[in-house]
């Protein structure tokens, strides 16, 4: 049970957490924590926290449950101005997309991860954003990543772990760097794709209507380009390298493919399809997804 439960951003994923223990009863007072009054007081109207503090060392005050729910380019800022506040027992985590550059922030901001800062990240989510995207059961079924280091105290991952448990998600640990190699390729390229198609399109679009003629199988693989920009600009730049191997591999496939086009190499092309098809239809049959 969470006394009192701190979330420093009341969006998609910040706001969907706060609902889930509420609608569960298990956390007794939940107090919003952002820049924009507007959005804090919009939280409260649909219930989604008790009250709000526009001050994060304020904020914090007493809080048993930190959660820092806002972009990975301003968690270091965040920690900044909530460090004086902190209670001693309170546990702190975060929901970013990327986990290397929130554990160099913690370093930054207090000169070494703190043992009560269980990272962690939700593998979950839609391509909407702020309060009113939040919604009940997002992260039911889903998986939760968390990245201890060898300094986080057991206790706390112990924690947050069931707190994620609670609202119905799988918890799993992994290795920060791994973490970030693995959302890489599934993730942060993926988007990089879908925006960079959406783009080149677009510029496309001045000579011809191309969008007129785009039918279900462009609206499926560029759904994701309709995310937030500045959360991909931060993912894209906390994530530099790993995100970078994942699209010099990606290119180098790329080619070898255009090759094998350009050659009228159908053998090779089929088989990538092939390969492709039955990895796509274990992934669907596995996870449930469409
Ligand atoms: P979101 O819906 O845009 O919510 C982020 C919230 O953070 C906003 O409500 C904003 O409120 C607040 N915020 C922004 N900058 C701030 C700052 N400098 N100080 C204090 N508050 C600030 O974003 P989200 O999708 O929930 O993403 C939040 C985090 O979850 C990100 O780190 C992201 O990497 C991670 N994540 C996202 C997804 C996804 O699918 N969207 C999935 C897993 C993890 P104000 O405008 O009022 O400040």
């Amino acid at each position: 049970m969470i006394e009192r439960l701190c979330v420093f951003g009341v969006g998609l994923i910040g706001g969907s957490l706060a609902k889930d223990l509420r609608s569960r009863g298990l956390v007794t007072h939940i107090i919003g924590c952002s820049r924009q009054r507007a959005h804090l007081e919009r939280a409260r109207e649909l219930g989604i926290i008790d009250s709000y503090e526009q001050d994060p060392a304020r904020a914090v005050k007493g809080a048993d449950m930190v959660v820092l729910a806002v972009p990975l380019g301003a968690m270091a800022e965040v920690m900044r101005a909530m460090r004086s506040g902190l209670d001693e027992h309170a546990v702190m985590t975060d929901v970013g997309s990327a986990k290397r550059s929130v554990l160099a922030a913690l370093e930054s901001v207090f000169g070494e991860v703190p043992g009560s800062f269980v990272p962690a990240h939700p593998i979950a989510g839609t391509e909407h954003s702020g309060v009113e995207a939040a919604v009940d059961g997002l992260f039911q079924g889903k998986r939760v990543i968390l990245t201890p280091v060898a300094r986080t105290r057991t206790e706390a991952t112990g924690r947050v772990r069931a707190m994620w448990q609670a609202v119905g998600a799988e918890v799993l640990e992994m290795d920060p760097s791994h973490h970030d190699e693995v959302l890489a390729a599934t993730s942060h390229l993926p988007h990089m794709l879908a925006y960079t198609l959406v783009d080149m399109l677009g510029t496309m679009e001045e000579r011809v209507e191309m969008f007129r003629y785009a039918a279900g199988g462009f609206r499926d693989f560029t759904r994701i380009a309709s995310s937030d920009p500045q959360m991909w600009h931060d993912i894209c730049v906390a994530n530099r390298d790993a995100l970078v191997n994942a699209l010099d591999h990606f290119q180098a496939d790329l080619g070898a493919a255009v090759e094998a086009i350009r050659a009228g190499d159908g053998k090779t092309i089929k088989e990538l399809f092939t390969r492709a098809k039955r990895l796509r239809d274990r992934y669907a049959r596995e996870s449930d997804v469409g």
